[in-house]
């Protein structure tokens, strides 16, 4: 039975850009800085002073939104966003309302695990503002004091807003990472979401199907939400928890306020919030203290000339290339250009795509994680891996003992002829091979009576007792020799 409701969620993003600068002042951005070493009289907001724009900060936007596939203004101008708040002492913020400098794009999401159809999501708008300050309340050993940190405040954000077009949880959390992945790929950010590089609210609200159609309930914005995770748990607690609410007060779209709830990880619950405030209470009006941007036809063809290869348009190149799997280069892509160079340089070297990518996917991506390396400082460089994935594929190596080699010229930086050699790993001719099997057979009597009764997978228990004798035994040839000699015995 399908459930009784559509889920509709969109998205807010707000992404800081990599800029040394903060958006309108000289002052830098760096993260962990002793609270308000960061600040002048622009961004902390004294009287008198003049904002001026950063310009590296409106090009990372640019190529974003170039990238979102967004509609660029040409003409674009910057507003006041009126209110109070402890952590803002300007008593604004500077942002774009009406004349945002993009609009109306898209982003392709898909699973490579088949749970959802392939599908685009449209972007609303990317629009850059200022960021504001933090609250710190200090309620501990019975004080209650309340902190402000301006060092965060003007720093470059661009807020990214989708449409409601996604229907799961788990389509969000597939947008984010793939919007996460593109930013990363294109530089403009290094989306750390525990130090607020990368902040996520979502809308949500349901379709309930009724015999009179499907009626839209009220809308929730979740904020608080510091993974993805937390993302995809957050709406999932909160259509069920719509749903109950629906069930008890039917309450429809337009007659209770839009609420605002906040995630709890903890508890594993939204709780309600502060009502939002509609957009017309923010009093915009245009910022007169800095000039509207432009952007030419010409800066816009060099922006879209310099994206590089994107992670869509990457996966579907390594898949027609090497032969592999959309899951497989969904692995590669999304742990980013290092790992996917190194994918090529292993694949092309080795001239098997398919087992470059088994072996990086299993093997190098465990060491990494083990060892904790990046790929660019891995031992084991490409031109020495895909000789041993030569001897690999020549049959001169079965699996196991190629990986005991593997984990040896991690270890030791050495090459795979080297280890071998000192191993004393040779190939074990076709005839010692008859000979071991038969042998085996004879001492196994239970296992060659399976074999012959068709039980196949009984040889299996050979392998071990093989290797003893003589660890050099390649396991599946000597399990399909087994199979072939047990009927005549
Ligand atoms: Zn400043």
């Amino acid at each position: 039975m399908s459930a009784p409701y559509d889920i509709v969620i969109g998205l807010e993003i707000h992404v800081q850009l990599l800029t040394q600068s903060k958006l309108f002042c000289g002052c830098s951005t760096r993260f962990g800085s002793p609270p308000n070493t960061q600040t002048c009289p622009v961004c902390i907001g004294m009287p008198g002073v003049m904002p001026v724009m950063n310009r590296r900060a409106f090009e990372l936007s640019l190529r974003t939104a170039v990238a979102l596939n967004c509609q660029i203004a040409t003409y674009t101008k910057w507003d006041r966003k009126n209110y109070y708040y402890p952590d803002l002492p300007k008593g604004y913020q500077i942002s774009q309302y009406d004349l945002p400098f993009s609009h109306d794009g898209w982003l392709d999401i898909s699973d490579p695990k088949d749970k959802f159809q392939p599908k685009r999501v449209g972007i609303i708008r990317a629009h850059l503002e200022e960021d504001a300050g933090k609250s710190m309340h200090d309620e501990a050993a019975g004080q209650s004091d309340s902190r402000i940190d301006l060092n965060r405040t003007g720093t470059p954000l661009l807020e990214i807003v989708s449409q409601p077009d996604m229907r799961s949880a788990l389509e969000a959390k597939t947008f984010l990472n793939e919007l996460k992945l593109l930013l990363t790929y294109l530089g403009v950010s290094d989306c750390n979401m525990q130090e607020g590089s990368l902040r996520v609210d979502a809308n949500i609200n349901l379709h309930v199907h009724t015999p009179d159609g499907k009626v839209p309930t009220p809308i929730v914005e979740i904020k608080n939400m510091n993974s993805f995770r937390a993302v995809e748990r957050a709406l999932e607690y909160e259509a069920g928890r719509q749903y109950q609410v629906w069930q008890e007060t039917g309450r429809r779209l337009g007659e209770v306020p839009k609420q605002t709830r906040g995630w709890d990880d903890q508890a594993n619950v939204t709780r309600g919030q502060r009502h939002k405030e509609e957009s017309s209470d923010y009093r915009y009006f245009p910022e007169p203290d800095l000039v509207p941007v432009t952007v030419s036809e010409s800066q816009l063809a060099e922006v879209r000339a310099g994206l590089g290869e994107l992670p869509a348009a990457l996966r579907t190149r390594l898949e027609a290339t090497y032969g592999i799997k959309p899951y497989d280069s969904d692995v590669l892509v999304n742990q980013g250009p290092p790992l996917v160079d190194y994918f090529v340089e292993l694949a092309t070297l080795s001239g098997d795509g398919r087992l470059a990518s088994n072996w990086i996917q299993q093997d190098v991506l465990r060491e990494l994680n083990d060892r904790q390396l990046t790929i660019e400082t891995f031992p084991v460089r490409p031109a020495a891996f895909a000789d041993l994935l030569s001897r690999v594929k020549r049959g001169d190596l079965d699996t196991s003992r190629a990986r005991e080699v593997f984990i040896d010229m991690v270890s030791s930086g050495r090459p795979a002829e080297e280890i071998i050699r000192e191993r004393g790993i040779t190939q074990v001719d076709e005839s010692e091979l008859i000979a071991l099997c038969r042998e085996l057979l004879a001492k196994n009597p239970k296992i060659l009576t399976d074999i012959k009764e068709g039980r196949t997978k009984a040889a299996g228990a050979l392998i071990g007792q093989a290797k003893k004798v003589n660890p050099n035994v390649n396991p599946s040839r000597l399990l399909e020799i087994c199979l072939e000699v047990a009927p005549s015995l």
